[in-house]
């Protein structure tokens, strides 16, 4: 089972130790959340606990209590901060699922009525794109 041992130089961890730049949105002692540079749609974020597991099937049942209460502030601001019509709320566990990041995280995912998601992990997004949607969300977030 050597394989699926949690790699803490997967991207997510570099993330979390502040090694590669990510555009935070939300930050607390046990959760980050950062805007997807490969977004399937406007206003797609990434909810990530910062205890380290490869997804949800080896993680600490322990944590999941506040990550969701974390998912369901950041869900409640992107509707809000995108004027989307609903959100749909991914998380995938192991390859076959469509997992290619190995740090447990759940996808926020804005969604507009009659508009198709992009492909996952398809193309990066222009930084001025990321970073003017992560301001959004971040004005959203911080009226609480
Ligand atoms: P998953 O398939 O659930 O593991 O999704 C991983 C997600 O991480 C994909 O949606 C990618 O677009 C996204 N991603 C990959 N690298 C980065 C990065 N450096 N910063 C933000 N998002 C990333």
């Amino acid at each position: 089972m050597s394989s699926l041992a949690y790699d803490p130089n997967n991207i997510f961890a570099k993330i979390l130790r502040g090694e590669i730049p990510s555009h935070r949105v939300y930050e607390d002692e046990a959760v980050v959340a950062f805007m997807d540079v490969m977004p399937q749609g406007t206003g797609h974020a990434l909810v990530v606990p910062k205890a380290p597991s490869r997804n949800l099937l080896d993680a600490d049942p322990a944590i999941f209590g506040h990550l969701m209460a974390v998912v369901q502030k950041v869900a409640k601001a992107a509707k809000t901060a995108f004027e989307a019509d609903g959100v749909a709320i991914m998380q995938f566990n192991e390859p076959a699922s469509g997992q290619t990041v190995y740090h447990l995280h759940v996808h926020i995912l804005p969604r507009f009525q009659g508009i198709p998601l992009k492909p996952h992990s398809g193309q990066m997004e222009k930084p001025d794109v990321l970073v003017a949607n992560a301001e959004k969300l971040r004005a959203v977030l911080a009226r609480g």
